[in-house]
C-alpha cells in the first residue's frame, strides 16, 4: 500500500487516535451530555486533539471541520486534565494549551471550499457500551469526499466473528483518489485490498443503527419487506456500517430519519461514504440523489442515507418511493 505523503500522515494520525480511544476504553471514564443531549467523553476530545495536532504539524494549517469544540473544557479543568492525560498516549508532550488549541483548530466552520472533516468518535454510545464506534476522517473537494479514513478499533477484520463484541485488533480502512480501498489493523501494518462488489444473491443483509433515535427502524423493516426477498439485519453503531457494506458483510446501510427535518452532518458520513463507493457500492440519499458535501457542516440537499450494492440499489429507491418515505 502506497499513499500520498499527506494521506499517510492522516492515516497515522487516525491510528494514533484509535490507540487513545482504546486506552480510555480500557480504564474507567464517564460521559457528559452536550447541548443536543448526545454524550461526549474524554476520548472524543483527546482523539480530536491528537488528529488535529498531527495534521497541523505536517500539513500547515488545513481547514478541519470536526465535531467537537473546546468550550466546555475551558470551564472544567479537571476534565481538561483528563483529556490531556488521554492524549499523551499518542502525543507525549501534550499540555492544556496545546490540547485546547488543537481541538479548536479542528472546529472550523467554513461553508465551502476543500476541507477535512473529522468525527473523533462516531458512535459514542457504542463506545460507552464497548461495542462498535469509529474514528472518521475525510478530505472533501468539491461536492464529494476524495480521501476517506475509517478507524474501527472494535471491528474484527474477520467478518465471521460478528460485530457485537470488541475485537482486540480492530479494522482500519483507507482510500485515496480513485485507488482501491485498503484494510489494515490499528497496530498491524499488513494491508489487504478490499475486493470490489461481487454478484448479489436473493437474500439481503441490511445494517442499521443500534440507536432507534437515528433511524426509523419500522420503516427500514417495511422497505426490506417490500423487496419481497428474504432479509436479515445487523445492528451496528457508527460508520462501521459503511465498512460492513464495503467489505460485503452487508448489502445495504439504510438511514431513514426519525425526524423529517433532520439534516445529516458531513462528519457522520464523508469517510464511510467514499470507502463504500470505492468498492463499487452506490451511496446516495433515500431518493437516489448523490450525497452533496459542498455546503458543510450539513448535507442540506439530501434526505437520509442509502448505501447499497449496485444490484439492489435501484429496487430500494423504488421501494422507498412506493412506500412514500421521501
Ligand atoms: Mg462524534
Amino acid at each position: 500500500m502506497r499513499l500520498a505523503p499527506e494521506n499517510q500522515v492522516a492515516l497515522e494520525a487516525l491510528r494514533a487516535a484509535c490507540r487513545v480511544c482504546r486506552a480510555v476504553a480500557a480504564g474507567s471514564f464517564d460521559a457528559v451530555r452536550k447541548a443536543d443531549a448526545s454524550p461526549v467523553t474524554i476520548a472524543d476530545f483527546a482523539s480530536q486533539a491528537v488528529i488535529v495536532a498531527r495534521l497541523r504539524a505536517h500539513l500547515g494549517e488545513p481547514v478541519i471541520i470536526g465535531e467537537e469544540s473546546a468550550d466546555e473544557l475551558r470551564v472544567d479543568l479537571d476534565r481538561l486534565d483528563a483529556v490531556v492525560a488521554a492524549a499523551r498516549v499518542a502525543w507525549p508532550d501534550a499540555d492544556r494549551d496545546g490540547v485546547l488549541a488543537a481541538i479548536d483548530a479542528g472546529a472550523q466552520r467554513p461553508t465551502h471550499g476543500p476541507y477535512w472533516t473529522l468525527d473523533p468518535i462516531d458512535g459514542t454510545k457504542g463506545f460507552l457500551r464497548r461495542e462498535q464506534y469509529a474514528v472518521c476522517l475525510a478530505r472533501v473537494d468539491g461536492d464529494a469526499p476524495v480521501v476517506g479514513l475509517l478507524g474501527c478499533p472494535n471491528l474484527p477484520r474477520d467478518p465471521s466473528r460478528g460485530v457485537d463484541r470488541a475485537d482486540a485488533e480492530g479494522s482500519v480502512y483507507v482510500v485515496e483518489a480513485d485507488g482501491p480501498v485498503f484494510e489494515l489493523g490499528v497496530d498491524d501494518d499488513a494491508a489487504r485490498e478490499v475486493p470490489r462488489a461481487g454478484a448479489i444473491g436473493n437474500e439481503i443483509t441490511a445494517t442499521v443503527s443500534v440507536e432507534s433515535g437515528h433511524t426509523k427502524l419500522d420503516h427500514v423493516d417495511a422497505i426490506l419487506r417490500h423487496l419481497g426477498r428474504p432479509s436479515r439485519t445487523i445492528r451496528c453503531d457508527s460508520q462501521a456500517k459503511y465498512a460492513l457494506v464495503a467489505r460485503g458483510q452487508a448489502h445495504v446501510y439504510l438511514r431513514v430519519p426519525t425526524d423529517p427535518t433532520r439534516v445529516e452532518l458531513v462528519w457522520d458520513h464523508a469517510a464511510g461514504a467514499v470507502i463504500a463507493a470505492r468498492t463499487g457500492m452506490r451511496v446516495t440519499d433515500l431518493r437516489g440523489a448523490p450525497l452533496d458535501f459542498s455546503a458543510p457542516p450539513r448535507l442540506a440537499k439530501n434526505v437520509g442515507i442509502l448505501c447499497a450494492h449496485p444490484g439492489i440499489h435501484g429496487e430500494l429507491v423504488d421501494a422507498i418511493a412506493a412506500l412514500g418515505f421521501v
